[in-house]
Parts: C-alpha cells; sequence; structure tokens
C-alpha cells in the first residue's frame, strides 16, 4: 500500500483518480479548495483537507502531517477561453501553485509527482497527430502556464532529482461507467457536458463555436479520452517514475472527432436531438488537436478500454440525466 497526495482530488479527473486509488488499496490524502470540487465526490475514508493550495502554510502542515510515495497535481485553472481574458492570472496561478508544491515534495523527499498537463501546449498544429516531439508553441495563456509548470518540474528534476511525468490531456469526457462519479463543472463549458445538458432541456441550445475551419465538415476536430482510461495513465506512469526517470506523454485515444460528430453520438446516445446553432470561433481554439499515443503505449502497455467516441458520450449521458443537477442532490 502507498500514500498519494492528490490534489484538485474533489475535481472531474481527480475524483476518477482517486477512487481508482482507493480501489486498488493506496491510501489518498486530497487538498481541494472545492471552487470546482465537490465534496461529494470523495469516497468514505479519503482525508479531505480544504486548502487553497497557495496557502503555503498549510501546504506544509500538510507535509509536515503525512509521508507520501507521490504527488498528483490536478488542481489547476484550466479554461482556454477565460485563460484568454485573464492569461496573468492563469499563469501566475497554475505555475506558482505546481512550483510551490513542487518544492515541498522535494523538502519532504516524496520525489513522484505528475502533472496534469494539456494538449493546448501544441498551438496550431499543421494537421498531424501530436506527438511528444512536436513543437511547442501555446496559443492560449491557459496552455502557456502548463508549459511553463513543465519547464520547472524539469528543473526540479535537474537539480533535485523530483521525478515527474506531465501528461498531456486531449480532452478528458465520460464518466465512470459504474456511475459513481461523473462531470459537473459550475460554469459547464465543455462540448459533450454542453451538449448533453441541451438534449435534456437542462441547459439552452449549443453553440457550435465555427463552422468555418479547415476539417472536414468546417468544425473543430478534437481527441475525446474516456476519464477512466485518462486515470489508468496516472497508475501505470506512476510505475515509470519508479525507475528513475521523468517523462511527458500525450494521453488520447489517437482518433479525432469533429464538434458535429459529437454532437451526432450525443443524439444518438440519447435517442433525442441536440439543439444547436453556429457562433463564431472560440479565441484560443486550434482547427485539429488529435494524439499520438504511442510512447505511452510503449512505456506503461496503456491501452483504452473506451476508445470509442460511442461509449465515452454514453457514460456521460447516462450519469448527468441521472444527476440532472450534478453532485447537487
Ligand atoms: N465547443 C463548442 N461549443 C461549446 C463548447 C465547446 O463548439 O459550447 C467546441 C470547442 O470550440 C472545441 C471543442 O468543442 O473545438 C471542445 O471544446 P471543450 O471546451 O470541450 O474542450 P477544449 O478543447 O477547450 O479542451
Amino acid at each position: 500500500m502507498a500514500r498519494f497526495l492528490v490534489t484538485g482530488g474533489a475535481g472531474y479527473v481527480g475524483s476518477h483518480a482517486v477512487l481508482a486509488l482507493v480501489e486498488r488499496g493506496d491510501e489518498v490524502v486530497v487538498i481541494d479548495d472545492l471552487r470546482q470540487g465537490h465534496r461529494e465526490a470523495i469516497p468514505p475514508g479519503v482525508e479531505l483537507i480544504v486548502a487553497d493550495l497557495a496557502d503555503r502554510r498549510r501546504l506544509g502542515e500538510v507535509f509536515a502531517a503525512w509521508k507520501f510515495d507521490g504527488i498528483l497535481h490536478f488542481a489547476a485553472l484550466s479554461l482556454v477561453a477565460e485563460s484568454m481574458r485573464q492569461p496573468l492570472r492563469y499563469m501566475a496561478e497554475n505555475v506558482s501553485n505546481t512550483l510551490w508544491l513542487a518544492e515541498e515534495a522535494v523538502r519532504a523527499r516524496c520525489l513522484r509527482f505528475v502533472l496534469s498537463s494539456t494538449a493546448a501546449l501544441f498551438g496550431y498544429p499543421a494537421g498531424e497527430p501530436m506527438h511528444e516531439g512536436s513543437r511547442l508553441d501555446p496559443v492560449s495563456a491557459y496552455g502557456e502556464s502548463k508549459l511553463m509548470a513543465e519547464r520547472g518540474l524539469e528543473w526540479a528534476d535537474r537539480v533535485h532529482g523530483l521525478r515527474s511525468a506531465s501528461l498531456r490531456y486531449f480532452n478528458a469526457a465520460g464518466a465512470d461507467p459504474q456511475g459513481r462519479l461523473g462531470e459537473d463543472h459550475n460554469p459547464e463549458t465543455h462540448l459533450i457536458p454542453l451538449a448533453i445538458n441541451a438534449a435534456l432541456g437542462l441547459g439552452p441550445e449549443l453553440t457550435v463555436f465555427g463552422t468555418d475551419y479547415d476539417t472536414p465538415d468546417g468544425t473543430c476536430i478534437r481527441d475525446y479520452v474516456h476519464v477512466t482510461d485518462l486515470v489508468d495513465a496516472h497508475l501505470r506512469v506512476l510505475d515509470v517514475l519508479g525507475q528513475d526517470r521523468s517523462a511527458r506523454y500525450n494521453v488520447g485515444n489517437g482518433n479525432g472527432y469533429s464538434v458535429r460528430q459529437v454532437i451526432e453520438a450525443v443524439e444518438r446516445a440519447g435517442g433525442r436531438p441536440v439543439p444547436w446553432r453556429s457562433g463564431p470561433r472560440r479565441p484560443g481554439d486550434p482547427a485539429m488537436l488529435v494524439a499520438s499515443n504511442t510512447l505511452l503505449r510503449r512505456d506503461t502497455g496503456w491501452e483504452p478500454g473506451h476508445s470509442s467516441l460511442a461509449d465515452i458520450v454514453r457514460t456521460a449521458w447516462d450519469w448527468r440525466s441521472r444527476h440532472p443537477h450534478g453532485y447537487r442532490a
């Protein structure tokens, strides 16, 4: 049994990771300020510390109270559009929270660190799948903030031996297949939950951000990866970090789907139409982001268990239709 510190463990991806760690018998301590996280998403037996990561005194107390075998750092500001309105806040908060956390980890000699990074650090790719060596050129302040955080961790490795894995998430989607957890953001900005809400009459009609992209149907193409598979990648890279080296991996299915294809998948899953209209492009959105996941597969044996869009959308639909108001009962 190992003990892990999970920041943002009450949030969407973080809560699925906490559940997976608990299920395999590990002990988990969560730090979450509950700005986006939900107390209800934390399984029984898990210690939840409600604190802001910027509160370094509190962070120091946490490291003094427990000895950790590794850190999974999910907590961050993570909205591309918001980052284009508040770039300095995004960079200041995401970078400083990551680096002070890393410093505490080094001080406590906890030398395994997994960072939730993002495909948004690749910028405007030329259309082919992104691999780990593809050019880094963020076109949003969010992407830039994660690139800066990754680079800080590289220095922590060089100087202090902190072994980190930066996982560049493509589009996390779906929900726990057993229906225990789901995606509940406030405000919700992500495509799949918004399309489901529109179909269920729980939200307004969907606005498609741009129908004039240079893609087959004119809408943006993204690589949707099931949250359970994304979490599985975290558990596997923890083992790679045990082999004493830092790494960066793209985590995606390797298949791209357009916004229109997502709408059709939601309509099939729910058996009803998704009301939508065309809107302008959203600043910071590349036309296409698809992962090459060869390196992750090769190094860790990772294999997505829910690679079809239908499967991903189905689990999201099931959770939302059973929890129309999210975690609020
Ligand atoms: N999108 C959209 N309408 C929405 C939300 C998203 O057309 O209301 C598009 C967005 O432009 C992008 C894709 O859906 O091409 C996925 O966006 P999301 O915000 O879910 O994830 P991101 O790609 O920003 O991580």
